[in-house]
């Protein structure tokens, strides 16, 4: 997804989300109570079905997406970004490993600031992984490549689609070509691998990641699904869509904590909200269990089935 895509139907969707996010997260703030696990869930699922199912035809204005303090989620996991759009950076025994690179305009303020502010380095930044080559994801990685000699990864499709997608918004450099991954390669990085998932659908190569997290003694496991909205796509590219997020949504049983690259798709501020009051002996918000997982990826399975019948019913 990319915020400034009116074709796509996004401000509509952003719009509301942010009406969305507004009343939820003032509801926690102005009561002083701490977010129970419905309520979040409502809201995480009100928000992801506004950015992928199909919705109303009119597009109210668009919002400015503001600034996301960085924040801790588990012990060897941030949250970078902005209310509109994350990444997320995971630490290791032998440096950091970035999930997307945020856009070109705000890198520096979103990861390489951020990150000081949480008592990281950036200089430690030794992967980015590239979700996908949509330049609200790959905007920042020539910076990253260039001040921090960072190695940026991608899907072996992606590479190549990045330099032919048309840009939205303020163009991004491209980053000098460097690892190139595909389904089921892994990267290990000290005391930690990530593996890759090929989920193509809303680009030709997007790449989803499953990685481990850790919650005191707890391990749970991420599934990072790479790819967001599906109302630019054509019918081919929904049914590869559903194909991908069907598969991902059963590929490992381990995976308990649905995550994304927007806030919208993965309820991630309302999530943090409550974690920031949680108390002792209180489940992790992030934590959904596999089912819960499961459902998640199943929701925008059927978002993308919805959207595809409708544009076959527009067709007719
Ligand atoms: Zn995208």
């Amino acid at each position: 997804m990319f915020i400034k895509i009116s074709l796509f139907n996004v401000l509509r969707v952003s719009t509301l989300l942010s009406a969305v996010i507004a009343s939820w997260l003032s509801f926690g703030t102005a009561t002083g109570q701490t977010l129970d696990a419905d309520t979040i869930r409502d809201a995480q699922y009100a928000s992801l079905r506004n950015m992928i199912c199909p919705g109303p035809d009119s597009a109210p204005p668009a919002i400015t997406p503001a600034l996301a303090p960085p924040a801790q989620v588990f012990d060897n996991l941030y949250m970078l970004g902005e209310t509109g759009t994350t990444a997320w950076a995971l630490t290791t025994s032998e440096g950091i490993i970035l999930f997307d690179a945020m856009f070109n305009h705000n890198v520096e303020e979103t990861v390489a600031d951020a990150l000081a502010e949480v008592g990281l380095d950036p200089q430690d930044i030794r992967y980015v992984v590239i979700s996908h080559a949509h330049n609200d994801h790959f905007g920042g990685a020539w910076y990253l490549q260039q001040n921090f000699g960072s190695r940026i990864i991608m899907s072996v499709e992606d590479w190549e689609h990045m330099h032919t997608w048309p840009q939205r918004g303020e163009l991004a450099p491209f980053p000098h070509y460097d690892t190139a991954v595909s389904d089921g390669y892994t990267i290990t990085l000290g005391d930690t691998t990530v593996e890759f998932v090929l989920t193509s659908g809303h680009t030709p190569g997007t790449l989803s990641s499953i990685f481990p997290v850790r919650d005191g003694d707890n391990t749970h496991y991420v599934g990072y699904w790479g790819a967001s909205s599906v109302g630019f796509l054509p019918p081919d590219g929904l049914v590869e869509y559903m194909g991908s997020a069907d598969r991902f949504g059963r590929l490992d049983g381990r995976v308990d904590v649905p995550m994304a690259n927007h806030p919208a798709a993965d309820g991630s501020l309302f999530k943090l909200e409550a974690l920031q009051s949680r108390g002792d002996g209180d489940p992790h918000p992030f934590v959904e269990g596999n089912d819960g997982f499961k459902q998640w990826m199943d929701t925008i399975h059927d978002c993308a089935g919805d959207v595809l019948e409708q544009k076959l019913r527009e067709a007719r």
